[in-house]
């Protein structure tokens, strides 16, 4: 195989761009390849935490990012029936002066914009799309990857970070089994004005409820309510973010909840609505092979009930470069990647299955606060730029 010093990512999710990103800030060049025929997110909201805003910042973008923020203040917990306030956390000027960083609530699109806008200024022709990886080979000297389209390329490293039903984990041989967790998801996006004036405040709110809750914050500077539900279910097949819901299923599944989540819910524009199945996969031990190694979804997926699986890629994205400046060998720094990842990623996999379960049966107050504080001390306080590998 050629010798070049290019690295392959495969995928041009927020784990590849950040990559991407943390790799060309470090002066190495990338090829960027993304199945789709043009670049996009979902239209839905994304939380961004103490630890994914650090990362943010480190690779220039958060200034952007701002410009379509929500700073939500608290987030609520409350009572499914009746509303009443069980859990309130400051997410406000304590709370960063605490972490170091901010709490935001952003859409997908403008942050996912930010990223590939700040990759392509950095090097205008290093994204590729329409290029879906179907099958990659590797020697002692470089990885070769092919796609749908016929095209063949080569590089010294190839990164999947090609989602949670990645191709590159199956072609190095992990075979990760996805369970349906029983429980069905719908997400909604609507314009605050559609809401009564009590329910347009930024507090993020999560309601609480046996076999059902509800988590509602708005972004675009406040200008949208995005909301998921999620809901016990028998069966489901599809794992996907695109099946398109009606408005009349989840206002189904909340009957007897409060009358501000049906109004929410209510207030959804028709094709506003989308549903999908979650599904579960246990930690791996291990995700590197030779001169491939995975990256955010593909390496962890986790359930999203700890708003922590774009903070991970993030995460992961500057670790990943670090190693690399590290170490000389791709095996030394693929290594040192895995040992400072695969803990806390898997951590945050088995936490937020706990974190769902917590929020669908009625906790204590002492439980919620509790939780709250543990994802304090080991989600937000992490800094990817400066930790220890
Ligand atoms: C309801 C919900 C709410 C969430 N909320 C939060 C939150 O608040 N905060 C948070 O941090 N995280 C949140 N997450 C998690 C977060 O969205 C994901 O963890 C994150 O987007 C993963 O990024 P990724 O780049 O690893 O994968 P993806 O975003 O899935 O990107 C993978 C990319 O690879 C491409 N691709 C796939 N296969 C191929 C191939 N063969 N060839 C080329 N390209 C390919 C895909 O088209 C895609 O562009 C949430 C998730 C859900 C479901």
């Amino acid at each position: 195989m050629t010798k070049n010093n290019v690295i392959m990512i495969i995928g041009a999710g927020i784990g590849g761009l950040a990559l991407a990103l943390a790799l060309q800030k470090r002066g190495r060049k990338v090829a960027v390849y993304e199945r789709a025929p043009e670049l996009g997110e979902v239209g839905a909201g994304v939380m961004l935490t103490p630890n994914s805003n650090r990362v943010l910042e480190h690779l220039g973008v958060l200034a952007e990012v701002e410009k379509g923020a929500t700073s939500p203040g608290q987030t609520q917990v409350r009572h499914f029936e009746t509303g009443a306030e069980m859990s309130t956390t400051d997410l406000g000027d304590a709370f960063k002066k605490r972490y170091g960083s901010p709490y935001y609530d952003v859409h997908r699109v403008h942050m996912h914009a930010a990223l590939h806008q700040a990759v392509r200024a950095n090097d205008s022709g290093c994204i590729h799309v329409a290029h879906d990886l179907i099958d990659l080979s590797q020697d002692a000297h470089g990885v070769r990857a092919m796609f749908a389209n016929g095209a063949v390329a080569e590089g010294s490293l190839l990164v999947g970070c090609d989602g949670v039903r990645s191709v590159v984990k199956g072609n190095i041989g992990i075979d990760d089994a996805a369970r349906f967790t029983g429980n069905l998801a719908w997400r909604g996006l609507l314009p605050i004005e559609a809401l009564p004036p009590h329910q347009r405040g930024p507090a993020i709110t999560i309601w609480t409820g046996p076999g059902r809750h509800f988590v509602e914050y708005t972004i675009k500077n406040g200008t949208m309510k995005n909301y998921v539900a999620i809901a016990n279910h028998d069966t489901w097949t599809e794992e996907g973010w695109s099946t398109r819901a009606k408005v009349a299923d989840p206002l189904h599944a909340f009957t007897g909840w409060h009358e501000d989540v049906r109004a929410i819910i209510a207030a959804t524009p028709a094709d506003g609505c989308i549903k999908w199945g979650l599904f579960d996969r246990d930690p791996l031990d291990w995700w590197s092979k030779g001169r491939v190694t995975l990256l955010g979804d593909a390496a962890h997926p986790m359930l999203p009930f700890m708003a922590q699986g774009a903070a991970m890629a993030l995460e992961d994205a500057v670790i990943l470069g670090r190693c690399l400046d590290i170490d000389t060998s791709v095996d030394d720094a693929l290594a040192r990647y895995e040992r400072a990842r695969l803990e806390r990623t898997g951590w945050c996999q088995l936490q937020s299955r706990e974190a769902g379960k917590l929020f669908q049966r009625i906790a204590s107050r002492g439980e919620l606060d509790g939780d709250r504080a543990e994802r304090g001390r080991r989600l937000y306080a992490y800094d990817a730029v400066t930790v220890d590998i």
